[in-house]
């Protein structure tokens, strides 16, 4: 590991303030540390964002608000996330172990870099880390990899648990500006696709923050998170669907899908939503709703198992929703 300074901020402006180029903000650091220890990432000062008082999750009218900094523990075990938003505590409970739930916070599992593992080798080409100097795992080996969503530069995969069901959920991102404002960023649009600049991952400019994460009131009673992986825990998903649905007189009146384990960003379809919307729930249609979330993808060797797999678990997930 490279030396680094380390600043403790005193609050958001003292945070923002002493970020400066080639800088980093760190929380929980679960990815981070790892990434710096491998000088994939080598950042020339930390400035520690934890002690902000953004560990906090607010009733905000008909929804919740929950600060950058709670941890993926606190939030999974929430009384009012387990009942009202099951599919997130879920999601959540899907990932890694529960030391790292204990430190990762909501703001970096957003923010959580691809598991490539020509990513984390800084000795092979990767336009991710490296821009402009190719991408080694296109004629690798694949496994861990995207098949929605790739560009002929990168086809690193989205890895985490949580944003899926975010996606799924409708939840709004808040970004606090340089200048000191705030805005509003939904999570569809937040994590960029990679084309031709695949080393910038999201909307966030350098020196802005995510201060919290805001949850709507849930649109569906029925939420499922199904994830399928390698080993029963701590591995990242092969395949993962978010489902969260409403019945109405035997007929889904909403229905909003995020999936896990297939996109270069977490992935949701809207064309898949409305296919499902307004009709009854029937083994034709969910089979349709496969084949359209998988028509644009772009399997390789070493990824084509994904399709039949991402098939099999959306009709298990939208059989259980919808029983
Ligand atoms: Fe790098 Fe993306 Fe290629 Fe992996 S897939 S080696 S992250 S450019």
């Amino acid at each position: 590991m490279r030396p680094f300074d380390y600043h403790r901020a005193r609050d958001l402006q003292d945070a923002q303030t002493d970020y400066v180029s080639g800088a980093a903000f760190i929380a929980g650091g679960t990815n981070l540390l790892d990434l710096m220890k491998l000088q994939v990432m080598t950042p020339e000062r930390l400035v520690d964002i934890s002690r902000l008082g953004l560990d906090r999750i607010e009733d905000d009218g008909d929804g919740l608000r929950i600060g950058a900094t709670v941890t993926n523990s606190d939030l999974a075990a929430d009384p009012r996330v387990r009942r009202r938003w099951p599919v997130l505590s879920r999601a959540l409970l899907a990932g890694a172990s529960g030391q790292l739930r204990n430190k990762a916070t909501t703001g970096g599992n957003l923010l959580q870099r691809t598991r490539c593992p020509y990513f984390y080798d800084p000795d092979t080409p990767c336009n991710k880390r490296d821009p402009g100097s190719g991408c080694a795992a296109m004629g690798g080996e694949l496994r861990n990899h995207a098949v929605l969503g790739t560009s002929a530069h990168c086809l690193a995969l989205s890895p985490g648990d949580m944003p899926v069901a975010l996606r799924a959920l409708d939840a709004v991102i808040e970004i606090r500006g340089t200048d000191g404002r705030t805005r509003a960023q939904p999570m569809e649009g937040f994590h960029r696709l990679p084309g031709d600049t695949p080393e910038r991952e999201t909307v966030l400019d350098p020196g802005e923050l995510i201060t919290a994460v805001r949850l709507p009131a849930p649109r569906g009673d029925r939420q499922v998170y199904r994830k399928v992986r390698d080993r029963a825990s701590y591995a990242f998903a092969l395949v993962s669907v978010a489902a969260v649905l409403r019945l109405e007189g035997g007929v889904i009146s909403h229905a909003a899908l995020g999936f896990g384990g297939l996109g270069t960003v977490p992935w949701r379809d809207p064309e898949v939503d409305a296919l499902l919307t307004a009709e009854r729930p029937s083994a034709a249609l969910f089979d349709e709703a496969a084949t359209l979330l998988l028509r644009g993808a772009e399997p390789r060797e070493g990824t084509a198992f994904k399709l039949p797999l991402a098939r099999r678990v959306l009709r298990a997930v939208l059989e259980e929703a919808t029983q």
